[in-house]
């Protein structure tokens, strides 16, 4: 199955430049979906992963099937400000200004086996912050998957000891 035929490009959005790589006709597709997960699974399979970590927000569409997959439970990693109990913060820099990701502070444990999953790795800042994160709660980074990889913007090298996985490259 060619799944990147079910990947659409939106020039122009949400801004000016960026080619937004729109995956919602990819998930209209029961078994594009479905491979899509597989794919996004495989080589994290028999690696102890315990927990799932998904950014926000379709992160969260792959990562909680991943955890459904693996038997794993789920955290949300999100844009400051949205989780309601005590969070650790990371910011990162964004073209302008910084953002930051958040996690409750009880979402891993220490030395648990932890999956970072996003629909698209960009430039690598958000996944970079992720991983810091986690590990600042004590988490062992299994690895980091992603759907689709811009590998122009070489994001891969913002998470370089990380076991990296992903199924889509645009080069
Ligand atoms: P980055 O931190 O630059 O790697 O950006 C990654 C985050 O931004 C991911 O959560 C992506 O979903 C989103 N993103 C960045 N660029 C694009 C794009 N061209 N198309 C779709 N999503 C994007």
């Amino acid at each position: 199955m060619n799944l990147s035929s079910f990947i659409r490009d939106v020039p122009d959005f949400p801004k000016k430049g960026i080619v937004f790589k729109d995956i919602t006709p990819l998930l209209q597709s029961p078994e594009a979906f479905l491979h899509a997960v597989r794919l996004m699974a495989g080589p994290f399979r028999d690696k102890g992963v315990s927990k799932v970590a998904g950014i926000e927000s379709r992160g969260f569409i792959f990562g909680t099937a991943l955890a459904q997959a693996f038997g794993a439970g789920f955290v949300p990693v999100r844009k400051k400000g949205k989780l309601p109990y005590k969070t650790l913060s990371e910011s990162y820099a964004l073209e302008y200004g910084t953002d930051a990701v958040e996690v409750h502070e009880d979402a891993v444990e220490q030395g648990e086996r932890v999956l970072l999953v996003d629909d698209l790795l960009a430039t690598g800042g958000t996944a970079a912050a992720s991983v810091a994160l986690l590990r600042r709660l004590g988490a062992e980074i299994a690895g980091a998957t992603f759907l689709i990889e811009l590998a122009f913007l070489q994001g891969r090298e913002r998470i370089p000891d990380v076991p990296f996985h992903t199924v889509l490259r645009y080069d």
